[in-house]
């Protein structure tokens, strides 16, 4: 889909684009193809596409063969996509809140709104305000994708693969990386959007671990102690993690770990997180 064709479709339709909905398509063939080569896909695949706009992602996600499942927030897009798509019987559209199907798609078996997605990859072109909750909610859920192609601001994507004691590593960092693995990433320059956004964009990929790192419930455990130890930078984690556990338990494990009391958060890898988390469950 050329940035011609992607024009003359808005102005026939008369669209003004909504800046809240991080609407900037991505009009460039080689970034397009780059992304979906990513995501190594095959006819026997299933992909979720959040975000379709007016499909030039979707376009090359269907020629693979693959399932795809795409949700628009945007009803004025939603037209559109089905005349392009429409007939074709592997394009499935729906028109939601991605954030809100995600969050009710954790729901168990019998209800309705429940769905495992340990067979699925995300490959989108996210919308950038919600692009952080979406990958949280999907690394969280019990049966995340197995793979997540995802374009995103380029200071997300630099967070998410970020190394401990830098000012990019935190939350998300951890967040994701208990259940994913960075296994590449690329700039997209501002000029391959229409229209160009004002930050800078890049695509990273994310594949879920053969062995998860924490059982269940360990990991609600994690998520705790992380979000804890990150509420105040700055502080030292343990006098943060003191809000939830008692003291002479955190003392406990923070010597048979060899950790300094004085130690901030920012300092510790996941690898010692998850062990902190195993000790604090026991
Ligand atoms: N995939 C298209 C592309 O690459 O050109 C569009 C990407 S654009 C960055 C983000 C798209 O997400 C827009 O079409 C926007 O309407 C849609 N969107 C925004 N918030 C959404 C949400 N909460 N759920 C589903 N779609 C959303």
């Amino acid at each position: 889909m050329t940035l011609t064709e992607m024009r003359d479709i808005l102005k026939e339709r008369d669209l003004q684009l909504t800046k809240s909905l991080g609407q900037n398509f991505l009009h460039d063939g080689n970034q397009l193809r780059r992304i979906v080569a990513a995501a190594e896909l095959s006819a026997a695949d299933k992909v979720l596409e959040i975000g379709p706009g007016l499909g030039p992602l979707t376009e090359l996600l269907l020629a693979s063969g693959a399932h795809v499942l795409a949700i628009e927030k945007d009803g004025r897009l939603c037209p559109i996509l089905r005349e392009r798509f429409g007939k074709l019987p592997n394009f499935v559209l729906l028109h939601d809140d991605a954030l809100a199907v995600l969050e009710r798609s954790v729901a168990a078996p019998p209800d309705e709104n429940a769905r495992d997605w340990s067979a699925w990859k995300l490959v989108a072109n996210l919308p950038y305000s919600v692009a952080s909750p979406i990958l949280v909610e999907l690394a969280q859920h019990p049966h995340g994708p197995e793979r997540m192609v995802v374009t995103l601001q380029l200071e997300v994507v630099n967070r998410i693969a970020a190394a401990p004691d830098t000012d990019d590593y935190g939350l998300l960092t951890l967040l994701l990386g208990l259940n994913y693995e960075v296994s590449e990433r690329f700039k997209i320059p501002a000029s391959c959007f229409f229209p160009a956004p004002e930050v800078e964009s890049g695509c990273i990929t994310l594949r879920r671990r053969k062995q998860p790192l924490l059982n269940a419930a360990v990991g609600r455990v994690f998520v705790r102690v992380v979000k804890r130890a990150f509420s105040q930078r700055r502080k030292m984690m343990f006098k943060l993690l003191k809000a939830d556990w008692p003291e002479d338990r955190l003392h406990e494990v923070f010597l048979q770990l060899g950790i300094s009391p004085q130690e901030r958060a920012e300092k510790v890898s996941l690898e010692v997180f998850t062990k902190i988390c195993r000790l604090l469950a026991t």
